[in-house]
């Protein structure tokens, strides 16, 4: 059985009252719900030990990013091991809005999977290809490229902290969804190229992100190879992100 994820990135966007306000609602909803999907909520890092406090046990908690070194004078950045010393299970990595604005290429991105792995989160791995990727045909090499670099250390049991986010970039924050079917033979290729690379592709959860909102995300999660979602803009407003969290 692979685990339903359902993970809300806030990205820049939050404050104390955001959270406050937002979690206490998001989490009584959560009471609730008893379809078996695992939530977590990635606010920006410095929001993390309020959120996991007012979260208590509805949902996990993680941050967007991780350093990929383990400890020393990198000024800025936040290790893998501080994520977790605070209570975080997961950590974003490769998201397309580092790799674009910040330079991450797929090698600093397989540095940061390691330094998740040695303090054993989970990793949301985020791949996806551009609309200029996609017109030419070539989504699937684009994101099998980027599986194979960000994750060529992972082996044994390490897969079990590996969960992959399609984030096809031309559809983050812009309102445009790839279809379910786009979406799912994505998903399938995707499982393919874990397989070819030694994983338990069947037990590797892959999730869908990009303009997911309310009305279809039903759609989406009900395609065989998405097992789940990675939500932005919808994250923000407790109704839309419980009203995904059901869709799961
Ligand atoms: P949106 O849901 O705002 O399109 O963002 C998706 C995303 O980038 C989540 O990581």
């Amino acid at each position: 059985m692979r685990r339903k994820i359902v993970a809300a990135n806030w990205k820049m966007n939050g404050s104390n009252d955001l959270a406050k306000a937002l979690i206490g609602e998001v989490g009584k909803g959560l009471a609730t719900l008893d379809n078996g999907v695992e939530v977590v909520i990635i606010p920006p890092a410095l929001y993390v030990s309020r959120v996991r406090q007012l979260a208590g046990s509805e949902a996990g908690v993680g941050v967007q990013d991780i350093a990929p070194w383990s400890q020393g004078a990198y000024t800025g950045e936040i290790s893998a091991a501080m994520a977790a010393d605070v209570g975080c299970q997961f950590a974003i990595v490769g998201h397309s809005e580092r790799r674009e604005l910040f330079g991450e290429t797929d090698a600093v991105i397989a540095d940061k999977v390691s330094q998740g792995l040695a303090a054993e989160l989970d990793l949301i791995l985020c791949v996806g290809e551009t609309l200029a990727q996609r017109e030419a045909g070539l989504a699937v090499d684009v994101v099998s490229a980027q599986l194979k670099e960000a994750l060529k250390s992972v082996s044994g049991s390490g897969w079990k902290h590996i969960v992959i986010a399609y984030e096809p970039v031309w559809a983050i924050g812009t309102g445009k969804t790839a279809t379910a079917e786009d979406a799912q033979a994505v998903h399938q290729a995707m499982r393919r190229v874990l397989a070819d690379m030694g994983a338990p592709a069947q037990e590797v959860s892959l999730l869908y992100g990009g303009s997911v909102k309310p009305d279809n995300a039903a759609e989406l999660f009900a395609q065989p190879d998405i097992d789940g979602g990675l939500i932005g803009g919808a994250s923000l407003k407790a109704s839309d992100f419980l009203a995904i969290c059901e869709a799961v």
